[in-house]
């Protein structure tokens, strides 16, 4: 893999409620790393294929062997990126799909049945990692922030009295950043899932008093990895330090807001200017990658979510996508176009 290609991964989920009370039937199939979607409107047209890193069938019970696991997830996903991150590379996953598909399943996941997702695993992960190291010449810190980013403006989920809107800066030599986010230092995966479970509450009751729907924000989770190695020969210590940046992204759907008027217009603006920007960015770092060119124009600055993910897409980094899908006639629409946008991103 060269410096700026994606690895996409899709993911299939099982019917919901709602699909199943509308008789729905299933127009996804998968075979190895191919997927195919069936146009519900009109049989007789061919399927559509297409070709991923990963193609992840859990269009069944967690319970059933052929069910593409939380751990299946993230021993592909999860475990390559925090390798990466070990070596010293910036790294991104994000999750992609309309609201329901399965985005936060994938991400955070379920903790009531121990179906945890690819951020608590990897969290896990990381520190069985650093409490293996027998290497008494290195040394490790971890800091992590939580934020949401809604219709351009950044919200602190591990400071929720900080009700606001934090300024984007730049720093000269580290890029883009917010002002007075809160970067809280944690030594153990106890530390990291009490931070994430209050941030993903402030998120809801951020939500809900807003009168909104946290489908509609992006809700971005930042671990900072420093490893510092002491060299005794020279007597001076070195440091690699990896930004782990891990996105559940907003709804889709809201990308075509046609029909919406007022806010959710402006909403749906915001929402679509930040996925079609993320989208682009990405399929002009895969181009880059494959033409194997040095730089081309990346429009990063064009929305806060790439502006401030710019270290982890671009350059020195290895960034991930889950793209989810439902399974349902009625979401053909929809999931196509996830199909679509993830296809750009390869
Ligand atoms: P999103 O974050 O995209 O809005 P969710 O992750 O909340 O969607 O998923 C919607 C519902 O579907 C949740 O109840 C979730 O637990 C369930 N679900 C999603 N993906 C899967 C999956 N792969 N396997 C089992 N259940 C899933």
């Amino acid at each position: 893999m060269s410096g700026a290609s994606v690895k996409v991964a899709v993911r299939v989920r099982p019917f919901n409620s709602r699909e199943i009370s509308k008789d729905s039937t299933c127009i996804i199939q998968m075979q190895g790393k191919t997927t195919t979607i069936q146009n519900p409107k009109n049989p007789k047209e061919a399927l559509k294929s297409f070709n991923f890193d990963y193609s992840y069938w859990s269009h069944t019970s967690p319970e059933d062997p052929s069910f593409a696991s939380q751990c299946l997830v993230f021993n592909d996903i999860g475990k390559e990126m925090l390798q990466h991150a070990f070596e010293g590379y910036n790294v991104c996953i994000f999750a992609y799909g309309q609201t329901g598909s399965g985005k936060s399943y994938t991400m955070m996941g379920r903790q009531e049945d121990s179906q945890e997702g690819i951020i608590p695993l990897l969290c896990e992960d990381l520190f069985e990692k650093i409490n293996d190291n027998n290497n008494e010449d290195i040394s490790f810190s971890v800091e992590v922030s939580y934020m949401e980013i809604y219709c351009e403006r950044v919200r602190d989920l591990l400071n929720p009295k900080n009700k606001g809107n934090l300024r984007v800066r730049e720093h000269p030599l580290l890029g883009p950043y917010v002002e007075d986010l809160s970067k809280l230092a944690v030594t153990s995966y106890t530390d990291i899932a009490d931070l994430m479970d209050a941030g993903n509450k402030a998120r809801t009751v951020a939500a809900t008093n807003m009168n909104e729907t946290s489908s509609r924000s992006h809700a971005v989770f930042t671990i900072v990895f420093t490893q510092k190695k002491y060299d005794i020969e020279t007597d001076l210590s070195t440091e690699k330090v990896s930004k782990i940046s891990l996105v559940d992204l907003a709804g889709s759907e809201r990308a075509d807001s046609t029909g919406a008027k007022g806010t959710r217009l402006k909403e749906g603006a915001n929402i679509n200017k930040s996925l079609t920007t993320l989208g682009k960015v990405i399929s002009a770092l895969a181009e880059v990658s494959k033409k194997k060119k040095k730089s081309d124009f990346i429009p990063y600055r064009d929305s806060v979510l790439t502006w401030l993910l710019r270290e982890n897409l671009g350059g020195n980094s290895r960034t991930a996508m889950v793209a989810a899908l439902s399974p349902a006639d009625i979401n053909y629409d929809e999931t196509l176009s996830t199909l679509r946008y993830a296809d750009r991103a390869k």
